[in-house]
């Protein structure tokens, strides 16, 4: 569920985007660590389809560090994604799409068919308008841009501050995980890379 305060951060910003054509809808919202696990393992085993960083299909067949760093191009490590906070959700604009689209939140997407709104979007942002950031951004970390994520910034801050690496390699090593080892190994480098330059840049505000 996303935190009460998300949700109406959200109806909020729907209001203010229905002024100008937009209908924002949530394509993911809040995602459980065990639905997170679940779509970890299932790359790893080779049940769910992994892509290299262009976004074409490959095969599990390589080695395991090099699989995991492949994943975490697209996948956030369970117990990382910031879907499990409540706070962050990737969204698309309803008024744009065809009935029935299947969103498929890629770049060419969001510049192509939502581009109206990811401009409006920007402005939103770039103004302050917008209590919510985008995250996944070009030139920052390992982690393929995402322009359709969304942080509701005064909860996910919260989030970000009580995050800590000993609670989760406690939940890692609790949990059915595959890749442990390689994941135990590369923590640091992980959460470098993948986690924690995506937090917000707090020093700008002082
Ligand atoms: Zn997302």
């Amino acid at each position: 569920m996303l935190t009460p305060e998300t949700h109406c951060a959200f109806e909020d910003f729907c209001d203010e985007a229905k002024k100008h054509g937009f209908e924002p809808k949530i394509e993911s919202g809040y995602r459980s660590f065990e639905r997170q696990l679940l779509i970890w393992n299932e790359k790893v085993s080779g049940k769910r389809k992994i892509l290299d960083k262009n976004g074409k299909p490959l095969s599990i067949d390589m080695p395991k560090l090099e699989l995991m760093k492949t994943i975490l191009l697209w996948s956030a490590l369970p117990g990382t994604s910031r879907h499990e906070w409540g706070t962050d959700i990737d969204v698309i604009d309803a008024a744009a799409a065809p009935k029935d689209y299947e969103a498929e939140l890629t770049i060419e997407e969001s510049f192509g068919l939502f581009g109206e709104f990811h401009k409006w979007l920007d402005s939103q942002i770039e103004s302050g308008n917008s209590s919510f950031r985008r995250v996944f951004l070009p030139g920052i970390g390992m982690v393929h841009p995402e322009p359709w994520h969304l942080s509701y910034v005064p909860e996910a801050r919260k989030m970000e501050q009580n995050f800590t690496a000993e609670n989760l390699e406690e939940r890692l090593k609790n949990s059915e995980i595959l890749l442990l080892p390689q994941i135990l190994d590369n923590l640091e480098w992980i959460l470098d890379n993948h986690v924690f330059c995506y937090f917000e840049k707090l020093d700008f505000l002082h």
